[in-house]
């Protein structure tokens, strides 16, 4: 297929076209496709035509029957043109064309291809922390923007994994209300990615370990627990396929069986479910007792131990495992304070405040006080079911 004049190929039908009678060419008009032309190839002269679901062609696999997303072909060049809506508002709009379009642009072996992604109009908001944050990652992957003088800010692609997980820290912290995919290292050369897998969330994940997988340096290792819900729902198969063959993220489905047997044989629980909701609920890895924020030896510990929620006789195994994996269980300390506060050396009130157990030696508890900067939980993390934890702990010591 080669043609000597620019020519468009566009999947008319959106989702819901039958019922709405709204066809993607409503809004990708000749008029855009006219301006998307001059930007790529500098030329007025193009052809186009809206197909059907039915059609396919070499770059146009026959599952991808939406649209949002058109093909330009000139000479030897095949572009790949994902659009935003014209009314950019939730996390989902503008956002969840974009992994499709990638996964069928990485997919297709041609050497000549090339990916964009056009602004169709810039109604509501089209940049949110959230929205940069998915620009930036669509720009580290390879997309280039059209037109993208429309936004106030300049788009740069992220230079490392620690540049994403820097921002990431940023993002999550201003809105935290939102669940979202997290980054954090487990060792010096190993990084976890935290990602649900349905909803706004796994295009989110996908592009995230895209990124990932481009900027990994030879000896670091990735793994990505996909958090799955009741529904079992992994990432879609092309996404987990285009990760696969990228070649660098291990990918472990963490479902609820997995916890079951991992609460089962252990009292050290270390779950994804668990690490993924203390992130939710605490943002990054940092110690509670003195500020460390080096994630390597941060981990999640236990109000209501797990040895003693498995010894509760009235309770359903299930609402065993539910208080086992429970955000509002747990805090980050670091492997010091971890070890002091599982020995009951430190303990924690009622109220939040931190103490020292009584039976120290003095050099002992000097000791303690210097390397514990904080004397009390701050106030957003005693929550109600939090300190229920507390009190249930504090009552079994
Ligand atoms: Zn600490």
């Amino acid at each position: 297929m080669k043609y000597d004049i620019p020519h468009f190929v566009i999947k008319n039908n959106l989702q819901k076209s039958k019922q709405t009678n709204v066809y993607f060419g409503d809004a990708v008009t000749p008029e855009v496709l006219k301006d998307v032309c001059k930007r790529i190839t500098d030329l007025d002269n193009f052809s186009y035509e809206y197909v059907n679901n039915d059609y396919t062609d070499d770059f146009l696999p026959p599952t991808y029957n939406k649209g949002r997303m058109a093909l330009l072909y000139y000479k030897n060049d095949v572009m790949y043109i994902s659009f935003s809506e014209k009314d950019i508002n939730g996390r989902n709009s503008s956002v969840q064309s974009v992994p499709t379009a990638f996964n069928m642009f990485f997919s297709n072996t041609y050497d000549n291809k090339r990916l964009y992604y056009y602004f169709l109009s810039v109604e509501g908001n089209p940049e949110t922390d959230y929205h940069i944050l998915i620009y930036r990652l669509m720009k580290t992957i390879g997309f280039h923007f059209l037109n993208d003088e429309v936004l106030q800010h300049k788009i740069v692609p992220f230079s490392s994994i620690e540049d994403i997980m820097f921002n990431r820290k940023i993002n999550s912290g201003k809105n935290k209300s939102n669940n979202s995919t997290y980054i954090t290292k487990s060792t010096v050369r190993n990084y976890d990615i935290y990602g649900k897998t349905y909803g706004a969330n796994k295009y989110e994940t996908s592009l995230i370990c895209y990124a990932l997988s481009m900027l990994a340096k030879k000896e670091q290792r990735i793994t990505l627990y996909e958090v799955l819900e009741q529904d079992l729902k992994e990432l879609p198969e092309a996404s987990l396929n285009v990760i696969k063959n990228m070649g660098v993220i291990r990918v472990i489905p963490t479902d609820l069986q997995l916890e079951k047997k991992a609460f089962e044989e252990n009292n050290s629980l270390r779950s994804p479910r668990y690490i993924y909701n203390l992130l939710n609920r605490l943002g990054k890895k940092h110690c509670a007792m003195c500020g460390c924020e080096i994630p390597e030896i941060i981990q999640g510990a236990h109000i209501w131990p797990v040895a003693l929620i498995k010894r509760q006789g009235h309770i359903s195994f299930e609402e065993k495992l539910q208080h086992a994996t429970s955000g509002d269980n747990g805090l980050w300390l670091c492997e010091n304070h971890h070890k002091l506060f599982d020995q009951n050396i430190i303990s924690i009130t009622h109220s939040g405040n931190i103490m020292f157990s009584e039976a120290l030696s003095s050099d002992n508890e000097a000791f303690l006080s210097n390397i514990t900067t904080y004397r009390r939980l701050p106030e957003q993390i005693m929550t109600e079911q939090f300190v229920h934890y507390l009190d249930l702990r504090n009552k079994a010591i």
